[in-house]
């Protein structure tokens, strides 16, 4: 728990806080809530009742009510996926993440996913943005352009040498259609691929199937990047192996094909000020083959994995923007947002009424980018929301043994009567609660990924994994 050096620096405030907390005869109760919900930052409060009633006798099997809880609330998981908002549930999304992914990678049993498609063609790609103007960096060379040799952490890398002429708006728009971009590629991914079998579309559609799962990540820049797991499975996807002609080779080359192709170009109109642009990918791609074992340069199935899964939670708070939609400029201000993640969130405020359906003001805090984090094509693996049913379930079963109640799947029993009545009444901590959750929180990860690595230590030690 909380140690006597971070007591001594707190407000006395939220240390009397602290001691009213671990003080109070519910605290034990407490803790055991904030432990289910895996100590998130801000759980929502319920409070209300549940009844177990035998139909025929009337006779009351189990009751549970919040009124004997502290403050008589129950305490669930907001389940953000933000590291900013709450580390304990995005680091629980994170390795839901890195599960899905993993599945895809190296098959999963439990889940559907068989472990043949380690044998299937797969690559890891990154697609970048283009550039929009020259920024600091490191290069190998040692010194950057504008003759300071930066170290890794200054906060100049990725910010424009010249900001008056950085082309921030072609920035916002080229992330405001990044999901279009992408989805022009995986069509056009398929001709070439089709091409290359020497098969129409429709031959290839009975013969293989493209497969992939996909994180986006912001650069320093706060432009946007795709990191993709790209699979060539068999015609029904992971259950069936890709035909004989699927390569490595072949999918690397036709991503590349795709990728420089003119149909994976998106045209944004003139309007007003503002040219008309052709948006497309950097010519900065990096394609990797991944390998079930280490096999000196190419990347394996874990390490995959855990990249990506660490970057689903990586939202675009890294570039210095703000993690919650920004109402107007003032607030920038007031929030002290750096310059250059400002210059962007002013250029989706200024291109709004320009292209209305792009919806540039509501996205601006995500620095324009409109869609999700991490997807998937349908055939890649087991779903984020499948893992999610999987905890729920076991979370239930576990909260339904402990408070005696009978088992739902189980329960055709029509004899038994269910009342419940629960309604929201609040959400988050208390300044003293915060500091507990957060430690409650650490312990929990620092165990499970103590866990994580046990199991990988003893496969290694079997031989399953590099
Ligand atoms: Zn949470
Ligand atoms: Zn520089």
């Amino acid at each position: 728990m909380t140690d006597t050096a971070t007591l001594a620096g707190l407000d006395p405030a939220i240390l009397g806080d602290l001691l009213r907390v671990t003080g109070s005869t519910g605290f034990d109760r407490w803790r055991d809530q904030v432990r289910r919900t895996g100590g998130c930052a801000n759980p929502i409060h319920l409070s209300g009742w549940t009844l177990t009633k035998d139909k025929t006798t009337g006779e009351t099997l189990h009751r549970y009510s919040t009124d004997t809880e502290p403050d008589g609330r129950l305490r669930v998981a907001c389940g953000n996926r933000r590291a900013s908002r709450c580390p304990a549930c995005a680091w629980t999304y994170s390795a839901d993440t890195y599960h899905l992914i993993r599945a895809g990678l190296a098959g999963d049993q439990d889940k559907d996913v068989p472990v043949t498609v380690r044998d299937y063609p797969r690559v890891f790609a990154t697609l970048t943005a283009p550039s929009f103007g020259p920024v600091h960096n490191r290069p190998d060379s040692g010194r950057c352009r504008c003759g300071v040799q930066h170290p890794p952490e200054d906060d100049a890398l990725g910010t424009p040498l010249d900001p008056t002429t950085y082309d921030y708006a072609a920035a916002v728009l080229f992330n405001n259609h990044a999901g279009n971009l992408w989805q022009r590629f995986t069509n056009r991914l398929r001709r070439e691929i089709a091409a290359r079998a020497g098969l129409t579309q429709r031959e290839l559609k009975e013969t293989a199937r493209v497969s992939y799962g996909k994180v986006a990540e912001f650069q320093k820049r706060g432009a946007v990047h795709f990191h993709a797991v790209v699979r060539l499975d068999g015609p029904d996807g992971a259950d069936s192996p890709p035909p004989s002609w699927a390569s490595v080779q072949l999918l690397s080359d036709s991503i590349r094909a795709a990728v420089a192709h003119s149909y994976t170009t998106i045209t944004v109109p003139a309007a007003a000020d503002q040219p008309a642009r052709e948006l497309r990918w950097g010519t900065q791609l990096d394609i990797r083959p991944i390998r079930a074992f280490d096999a000196g340069t190419d990347i394996t199935e874990q390490a995959v994995a855990s990249y990506v899964a660490k970057y689903a939670t990586k939202a675009a708070e890294t570039t210095g923007t703000v993690d919650r939609r920004v109402g107007n400029r003032e607030v920038l201000v007031l929030l002290d947002v750096p310059d250059h993640p400002r210059r962007l969130i002013e250029a989706c405020f200024d291109l709004d009424a320009l292209y209305p359906d792009r919806r540039l003001r509501a996205w601006a805090h995500m620095l324009g980018f409109r869609g999700h984090f991490s997807s998937k094509s349908r055939c890649y693996s087991t779903t984020l929301g499948a893992l999610r049913q999987i905890r729920a379930d076991y979370r239930a079963a576990q909260q339904r043994e402990e408070l005696g109640l009978p088992d739902p799947d189980q329960d055709q029993d029509p004899t038994v009567l269910v009342l419940t009545d629960w309604q929201y009444a609040g959400q988050g901590h208390s300044p003293g609660e915060s500091i507990l959750a957060a430690s409650i929180a650490r312990d929990l990860q620092l165990n499970r990924e103590t866990a994580r690595e046990a199991l990988h230590d003893q496969l290694v030690l079997e031989g399953v994994r590099s």
